[in-house]
């Protein structure tokens, strides 16, 4: 017997989950939006935000709290709370969080993110947002003129230190074995760039600076030998992994966890199960590529509703409203 029933429920309380809510409520889903353990999102996590359209700069936090506030304005209902189990194999989909709810709902949109791996050193995380970073789209343009750091040997890390040719004087690229797992035609342009120097075979085993980045320390991973490198900043590129271990084997997923959509569409293999933002992309993950998902999330789960007659959803297809 479920606690609540919603039209649309919104897990994640990022960009995408908030413009969902935003969308999804002006359209009278009367969304229920689950926040989950993180609210606000990864930008709460950053200090200056300066690719927001609209806000010459604007601090994270102070972002995601005016999108709670226009969401909530707009009839969001937003719980504080974890989904911790869902049921997507028959509808309403049957969702319970973490203080016990249970939630049925005729449409979901999943919105949880994704998150950056990081070394694991305690430095970096000391100077996270400080010099630290794991997005050159979003921090390169404050490194303008300095020397950085790339950790990595993949696409990511090496299309990150290719980005950061344009803002900074030089960019030192730091792999932990002799070859890159990066694509051919990437690592040309690489190794094409006069910015751009390779230490290989190399670990970073600690970040220096008190209130910023003023060096690492790299170990060679053939000798052990350690060595400290002067840098204003250090990007980790190592992975990503996106947040779905609630949805694995009930929605496609490619091999690394990521949620498949249509073409031009954030619907899953699920009816009525829609994915937006960093769950499902990682080639942009930006802001504004996330709440550009979100809305197109609830836009879709609204047209499947009123195709619906704003009943009940079945897969391939739709029910009428008991
Ligand atoms: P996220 O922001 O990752 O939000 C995911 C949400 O899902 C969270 O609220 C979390 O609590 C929730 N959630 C997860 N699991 C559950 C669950 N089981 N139940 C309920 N809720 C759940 N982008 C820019 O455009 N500009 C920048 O300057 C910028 N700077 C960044 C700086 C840093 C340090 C980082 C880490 C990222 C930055 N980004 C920036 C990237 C940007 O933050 C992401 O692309 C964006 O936040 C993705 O939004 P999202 O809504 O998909 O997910
Ligand atoms: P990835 O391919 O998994 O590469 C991660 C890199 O980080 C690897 O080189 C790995 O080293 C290194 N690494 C992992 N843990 C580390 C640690 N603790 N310390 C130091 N180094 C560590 O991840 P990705 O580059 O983020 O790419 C993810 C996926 O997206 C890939 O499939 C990629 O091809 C794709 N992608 C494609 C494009 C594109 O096509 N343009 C762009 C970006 C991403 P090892 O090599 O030694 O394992």
């Amino acid at each position: 017997m479920a606690d609540r029933h919603t039209k649309l429920l919104i897990i994640g309380s990022g960009p995408a989950g908030y413009t969902a809510a935003v969308y999804g409520a002006r359209a009278m889903l009367e969304p229920i939006l689950v926040e989950g353990l993180q609210p606000g999102g990864q930008l709460t996590i950053t200090t200056d935000v300066e690719n927001w359209p609209g806000e010459t700069a604007i601090m994270g936090p102070d972002l995601m709290a005016k999108m709670r506030a226009q969401a909530e304005h707009v009839g969001t209902e937003i719980m504080s709370d974890i989904v911790s189990s869902i049921d997507l194999s028959c509808r309403p989909f049957v969702a319970v969080t973490d203080s016990g709810l249970v939630i049925e709902a005729d449409t979901v949109v999943i919105a949880t993110g994704a998150s950056a791996r990081w070394l694991g050193l305690d430095s970096e995380t000391r100077l996270r947002g400080r010099g630290v970073s794991a997005c050159a789209t979003c921090d390169g343009f404050f490194f303008r003129g300095k020397h950085v750091a790339v950790v990595g040997g993949g696409n990511t890390a090496v299309e990150e230190a290719l980005f950061l040719t344009n803002f900074a004087s030089k960019v030192t690229l730091i792999h932990r074995r002799d070859a890159l797992r990066a694509d051919k035609t990437n690592q040309a342009r690489l190794f094409a760039n006069p910015k751009i120097e390779m230490v290989w075979n190399a670990v970073v085993t600690d970040v220096t600076g008190e209130d910023g980045v003023s060096g690492i320390v790299l170990a060679d991973t053939l000798t052990g030998a350690t060595r400290p490198l002067a840098v204003d900043g250090l990007f980790v590129a190592i992975g990503h992994d996106p947040a779905t271990s609630l949805f694995k084997g009930q929605v496609d997923m490619d091999d690394e966890g990521y949620i498949l959509t249509a073409p031009d569409s954030t619907a899953t293999s699920v009816t009525g199960v829609f994915a937006a933002g960093d769950v499902k992309d990682k080639l942009y993950r930006q802001a504004v590529t996330a709440a550009g998902m979100g809305c197109m999330a609830a836009l879709e789960a609204e047209r499947l509703l009123a195709h619906a007659g704003h009943g009940a959803v079945q897969q391939g297809g739709v029910r009428a409203a008991a």
